[in-house]
């Protein structure tokens, strides 16, 4: 390892995150930490791909905290909007748009698109310091189609909008172990743990 100490700055103040990565983590001997914990001021996500955006909010952890740090960006993609909302997915209705918003806003834009193919993107992002030169970085990918109603009640985001056309069930269907399993999150992380251990823990 190349810390002096085990531990990993999560650069995202989501307790949700932190709990399930945090399990994952543990049985490599990582201590995952958030960045709520070190008062780390934010980074301005300008990049225009998730995965720019992941390492920017990585090294921006790591300058602030001297640890290593981890970061993900997520957002949903479709097919008939050029990508759309992508990196933009949060805030796709506006500043503080709710979920809700969001969800009607997609509806709207897709009314009459035959082409309803998406998927949830997710890059991770974990730089050994801030000015780490090889981040090791993975993607995740979970392709699906856009209702034209939401569906389900579990979740959160563009979860009821988002089928899985071999469950025959929307995302907000899945329980929260079903979604874990299948998740782009779950994808990109089984591809970086991996790593982690031979690239970072076995230096
Ligand atoms: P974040 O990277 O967790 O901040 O996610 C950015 C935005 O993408 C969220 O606010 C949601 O709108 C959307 N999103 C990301 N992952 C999911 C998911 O698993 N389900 C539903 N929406 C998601």
């Amino acid at each position: 390892m190349s810390s002096s100490d085990n531990i990993v700055v999560l650069a995202s103040g989501n307790r949700g995150k932190l709990l399930e990565l945090n399990n994952l983590l543990n049985g490599l001997g990582i201590e995952l930490r958030s960045q709520a914990d070190f008062d780390v001021v934010e980074a301005a996500e300008t990049g225009l791909s998730f995965i720019e955006n992941a390492i920017l909010k990585a090294r921006n952890a790591a300058r602030q905290t001297g640890h290593a740090a981890l970061a993900d960006d997520s957002g949903l993609c479709v097919d008939a909007l050029g990508g759309a909302p992508g990196i933009y997915s949060a805030r796709y209705a506006g500043a503080n748009a709710q979920d809700a918003d969001n969800n009607a806003k997609l509806i709207n834009a897709l009314q009459s698109e035959t082409n309803r193919h998406a998927h949830f993107h997710c890059a991770l992002a974990f730089v050994r310091h801030a000015d780490d030169p090889a981040p090791i970085v993975s993607e995740g990918l979970w392709q699906g189609e856009i209702l034209h109603a939401p569906r389900g009640t579990n979740g959160f985001g563009y979860d009821p909008l988002f089928h899985i056309a071999n469950l025959g069930l929307c995302s907000a269907e899945l329980s929260k172990e079903q979604k874990n399993q299948l998740s782009h999150r779950a994808l990109a992380l089984a591809q970086l743990l991996p790593r982690l251990e031979s690239e970072y823990l076995g230096s």
